[in-house]
C-alpha cells in the first residue's frame, strides 16, 4: 500500500474500532425472508426492504430462469449501444402502465437513478428545494447537478412555500424543483403531496418524489403519488426495484417528453451496462402479480397494523408512522444498540439506528414487517420485545 494511503486510512480506521463504531457486516446464508439464517442462527428478519416477500418467490425466479436462458447473464452494453434488450423496452412499458404515466425509464438502481434523472434536468444555474430527512441518494444527487441545494424543515409546509417563494422571487434561478421522499424510511410517515402540488403549482416548482419505500405499498402497489390521486401532476416519480419489488434496478416514470430527454442525458443510463436481462424480466413478474393479487399488499398492511399495535399496547412509543414501517423509539443511543443486540440474542434481526442517521436522543429499533411474516412469527416479536423491553426498562 502507498504511504499515502495507509496513512490516511490507519487512523480512522483505528480511530472507528476504538470507538465501536466500525460496522461489521454480517452475511446471510441463504435467501432473504421472513426469516434469515446467520452464523447457524435462524431469526425472524425485521430488517430488510423485501415488503411483499419477492426476492425469493418462486414465480420470479422462473422468469429470470427463463430470461437468463433467452438472453444470457449480462446485457452486454449500456442502453444505447446495444445493450437494450425487449425485455428491458417491455419492463419500462409495464412501468409507465403500472404507474399511469405516459413512459418510463429503467436504470441499474435506484441509487443511480436519482445520479442520473436530477443532473440531466438541473443545472448550477438552477436551484433545488429539499427536505431534511431526503435519502442520500437525493443528497448525492442533487449536489452532482450543481444547483443550489436549499435544505427545508422535514415536512413544514409553511417552511416549503416561504423558501418556494424567496427563490422563484429572487429571480437568480432559471428553474426551480421540490425534491422529496415519497415516504420516509426513518419514520413510515408520507409525504404531504396534496399541499406540496398546491405550493409547487403557485410557484411554478419542477417536483421530484422518490417513492421508493412507497412502490408496492402505497396507493394499492403504485406508490404515494397515485394513493393521493396526483399521476399528471408531479413531475418525477421515482421508484426502485429493489424494495418491494425484491429484484434490483430503479426507474422514473413521468411523461414522455422527461422520459425522452433522460434517455439522451441520464449518464448512468449512457455509459454503465443495462439491468441484466433476468432482472428485468423478474421485475415484470412482480409487477404482474401485485396487480393480480391485491391481496398480498394487504397482508403487508395487516401485518403492519398487527405489529403496531401490539408494540403500542405493551407500552412502547413507536412514533407516528402511517406505513407498516414501525419505529420502537428507545431514545438513548447505547440503550437502543444494546436493546437490539439482546433482540438479535433472542432470535429477532431489526437494526437499530442511530444518530448521526436520526436525530440525538431518538435512537430506534426500525422494524420492517413484510406481506411474508406469519401471525406465529408477530407473536413471538411481541413475546420477545415484551421480555426484553422489561429487562431493560424500556416499558
Ligand atoms: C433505498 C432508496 C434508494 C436506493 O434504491 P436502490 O434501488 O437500493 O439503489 C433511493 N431512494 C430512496 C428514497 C430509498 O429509500
Amino acid at each position: 500500500m502507498s504511504k499515502a494511503l495507509n496513512e490516511c486510512l490507519t487512523p480512522q480506521l483505528d480511530a472507528l474500532h476504538e470507538q465501536g463504531l466500525y460496522n461489521i457486516i454480517d452475511a446471510v446464508e441463504g435467501p432473504n425472508g421472513a426469516k434469515i439464517k446467520i452464523k447457524g442462527q435462524t431469526l425472524i428478519n425485521l430488517s430488510s426492504n423485501n415488503y411483499l416477500g419477492f426476492s425469493n418467490d418462486s414465480r420470479l425466479k422462473e422468469k429470470c430462469i427463463e430470461a437468463t436462458k433467452k438472453y444470457g447473464v449480462g446485457a452486454g452494453a449500456v442502453r444505447t449501444i446495444n445493450g437494450t434488450m425487449t425485455i428491458h423496452d417491455e419492463l419500462e412499458k409495464r412501468i409507465a402502465d403500472f404507474k399511469h404515466t405516459e413512459a418510463a425509464i429503467a436504470f441499474q438502481s435506484g441509487f443511480n437513478c436519482n445520479m442520473g434523472a436530477i443532473s440531466a434536468v438541473m443545472t448550477k444555474k438552477d436551484a433545488i428545494i429539499s427536505d431534511e430527512l431526503n435519502h442520500a441518494s437525493i443528497i448525492d444527487g442533487c449536489r452532482l447537478s450543481g444547483a443550489k441545494v436549499i435544505r427545508v424543515r422535514h415536512q413544514d409546509m409553511d417552511h416549503l412555500r416561504e423558501t418556494a417563494k424567496e427563490a422563484t422571487e429572487s429571480g437568480q434561478y432559471e428553474k426551480v424543483m421540490y425534491i422529496t421522499d415519497g415516504v420516509f424510511s426513518m419514520d413510515g410517515d408520507v409525504a404531504k403531496l396534496p399541499e406540496i402540488v398546491k405550493i409547487a403549482e403557485e410557484f411554478d416548482l419542477i417536483t421530484y418524489v422518490d417513492d421508493a419505500h412507497g412502490s408496492g405499498v402505497m396507493g394499492n402497489g403504485a406508490g404515494t403519488v397515485k394513493h393521493f390521486g396526483l399521476a399528471d401532476r408531479i413531475d418525477f416519480q421515482i421508484g426502485t426495484l429493489s424494495k418491494a419489488i425484491g429484484v434490483v434496478g430503479g426507474y422514473v416514470a413521468g411523461s414522455q417528453k422527461l422520459i425522452d430527454w433522460l434517455k439522451v442525458r441520464a449518464r448512468p443510463f449512457l455509459f454503465s451496462t443495462s439491468l441484466t436481462p433476468g432482472s428485468a424480466a423478474a421485475c415484470i413478474e412482480a409487477f404482474n402479480i401485485m396487480e393480480q393479487n391485491p391481496e398480498t399488499i394487504e397482508q403487508l398492511w395487516n401485518n403492519g397494523t398487527y405489529l403496531k399495535n401490539g408494540l403500542k399496547n405493551l407500552g412502547f412509543n413507536i412514533g407516528h408512522s402511517e406505513t407498516p414501517i414501525t419505529p420502537c423509539i428507545i431514545g438513548d443511543e447505547n440503550l437502543t444498540q444494546k436493546f437490539s443486540r439482546r433482540l438479535l440474542e433472542e432470535g429477532i434481526y431489526a437494526k437499530s439506528i442511530v444518530f448521526p442517521t436520526v436525530p440525538k436522543g431518538t435512537g430506534r429499533v426500525r422494524n420492517m414487517p413484510t406481506a411474508a411474516h406469519t401471525s406465529e412469527m408477530l407473536d413471538e416479536v411481541l413475546a420477545v420485545y415484551e421480555r426484553v423491553g422489561k429487562e431493560l426498562g424500556v416499558i
